[in-house]
């Protein structure tokens, strides 16, 4: 497995089963007394799930769902086969701000999971594609500008790409961080110019480089067209 992407859970939880598909084990971990709280929530995962396989094909392992941390961390993580989230992360926050990210950490289990990168400079590789499906997903159920402040898909590519040579004298290329420092080695350069690549290129090369990149993923032409 993606060694970074391994987990320790240790609390009062619970193990919620959910709806599977394809075979596919849908399980969340979730602290006991929060069930109630965000059941509703955390259950959205299936349909990202439906959503994710129509695009890149089969799920890659056997078993997903979510694990939500009864702390502030701050961040969500695509650990493997079990996404981490924080109770702050869907309290008191639109489904706009949570459901994107939900399903950028369920495509980091194509992009990122089952191809793991083996040097932190290929991350883009991880985060481009990751973002790029969260923006496509945002998009699709109009939670782009809860998601990233822009409403418009065309338009929020547009603004990346008017801010890219700023990110890259900042941060160098997305393919070549100039720092290895964890909060600078996942810049904002490696996660929205990361997606242009997926945006913007012609759909036949992008499908020829991700085959190379990614060999497990069947990745379809009809989420390639955008932008
Ligand atoms: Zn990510």
């Amino acid at each position: 497995m993606a060694t970074e992407l391994a987990q320790v859970a240790v609390g009062a939880l619970t193990v919620v089963p959910r709806r599977g598909a394809d075979g596919v084990v849908v399980r969340d971990v979730v602290p006991t007394r929060l069930v109630p709280q965000l059941d509703a929530e955390v259950a959205t995962v299936g349909s990202h799930l439906d959503w994710m396989t129509r695009r890149v094909g089969a799920y890659p392992f056997r078993s997903y769902g979510s694990l939500i941390a009864d702390a502030d961390l701050g961040f969500a993580l695509e650990t493997q086969t079990l996404s981490l989230y924080d109770l702050s992360f869907y309290q008191d926050t639109p489904e706009g701000y949570w459901g994107p990210v939900m399903v950028h950490e369920l495509a980091h289990q194509w992009f990122g999971d089952s191809v793991a990168p083996s040097r932190w400079g290929d991350i883009w590789q991880n985060e481009g594609h990751a973002t790029w499906y969260e923006f496509q997903y945002a998009a699709e159920k109009g939670f782009l500008a809860e998601d990233t402040g822009i409403a418009d898909l065309t338009d929020l590519m547009k603004a990346i790409y008017a801010r890219s040579d700023l990110w890259r004298a900042a941060y160098g290329p997305p393919g070549a961080p100039t720092s290895g420092d964890v909060d600078e080695l996942f810049n904002v350069n490696v996660y929205y110019g990361g997606a242009l690549g997926p945006d913007r290129a012609p759909a036949r090369p992008f499908r020829a480089v991700a085959a190379e990149l990614f060999p497990k993923v069947d990745v379809k032409s009809s989420t390639l067209t955008s932008g």
